[in-house]
């Protein structure tokens, strides 16, 4: 017996195909194919977008790049700040290390003169 259904397909709205479909423009919810996005520039990722130590992209195309919205504003003023906490974070993380390293290395020069 054949069941008859009807199956939603996400396909490309640069190139129509409906393969390798996954970038999904936060701004006006248009979608495009992993070609397009690599040979067309028909948009940008905002890699780690979503959330601060979360990995969530968020894809945004060139048309709401040129003429962004207010919800599309609001995303890459948050994207900048994300990233600048990044960076903060990371320049923080190294200062620490490198103290660490040092104090390590403070310990094995007690270490290696007093014979412990
Ligand atoms: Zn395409
Ligand atoms: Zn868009």
């Amino acid at each position: 017996m054949k069941k008859q259904t009807e199956k939603t397909i996400t396909c490309c709205d640069n190139c129509q195909t409906d393969e390798h479909v996954f970038n999904n423009c936060a701004g006006c919810g248009k979608d495009f194919c992993f070609n397009c996005d690599k040979s067309k520039n028909v948009g940008q990722k905002f890699s780690g977008a979503v959330s601060f130590s979360g990995s969530g992209d968020c894809y945004i195309c060139t048309t709401c790049l040129a003429n962004p919205t207010p919800t599309v504003q609001a995303i890459l003023a948050a994207y900048l700040t994300i990233r600048q906490l990044r960076n903060e974070s990371k320049a923080f993380y190294e200062n620490f290390e490198k103290r660490v390293k040092e104090a390590e290395a403070k310990v094995r020069i007690i270490v290696s003169k007093y014979n412990l």
